[in-house]
């Protein structure tokens, strides 16, 4: 698969809670074997059908600490004030070894992390169609409370105002025209496998 030269080794893709990028993500692993997804450790339990090592590395948080004051990772957050999540430095570098295009889909803080240790990595930030689009995901089912509704429209708005600090912007508007233009920043022809 053509790469451009030009393109950066690695692609940092954050975004608002609820905006789908885990979504795009699994589109990407499935569609897009020529993109390296970096596979981040965790302290989060497995969900059912999740594979140790392909989604991600589930660890212990005494484990999580270790790796922590060893320094093993390029980035790591507590992610909605629960588990904690981390890029491992070792997989990251192994993969860039190999000569693949590395995509990262971690949180805000962990994006901002990434921008101080490797600012030549590319900042891409996926945002909602529009507002009220991204107050239907969070809202959901409209089975939490109103207070919680409040609380994470809060965090949404907060998050959203992050746009700025990024390269690029990617609209989610649809998954597919989403992940072919999120393939083609990082440099590959946008053409999906079957
Ligand atoms: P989930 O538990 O639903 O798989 O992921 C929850 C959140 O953790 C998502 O917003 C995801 O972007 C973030 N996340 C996943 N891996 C990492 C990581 O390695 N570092 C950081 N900072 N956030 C991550």
């Amino acid at each position: 698969m053509p790469q451009s030269s030009r393109a950066p080794a690695v692609t940092v893709l954050a975004g608002p809670t609820s905006v789908g990028k885990s979504t795009l993500s699994r589109h990407i692993r499935t569609h897009y074997p020529q993109v390296h997804f970096s596979v981040s450790a965790t302290t989060r339990p497995p969900r059912p059908g999740e594979v140790h090592g392909e989604d991600y590395y589930f660890i212990e948080p005494e484990e999580f600490d270790r790796l922590v004051d060893e320094g093993a990772f390029l980035e790591w957050a507590t992610v909605h004030g629960r588990h904690r999540y981390g890029t491992l430095r070792s997989t990251v570098e192994q993969a860039l070894a190999a000569g693949r295009r590395v995509l990262l889909e971690i949180d805000l803080q962990g994006a901002r992390q990434v921008r101080r240790t490797m600012p030549e990595a590319q900042f891409v930030f996926l945002a909602p169609p529009t507002w009220e689009d991204l107050v239907a995901r969070l809202i959901g089912r409209g089975t939490e409370s109103a207070q919680e509704q409040q609380r994470r429209l809060e965090t949404a708005r907060i998050e959203l105002a992050a746009e700025e600090e990024f390269d690029v912007t990617i609209i989610n508007d649809d998954v597919d025209r989403a992940a072919e233009e999120l393939v083609a920043q990082m440099g590959f022809e946008p053409t999906p496998n079957a």
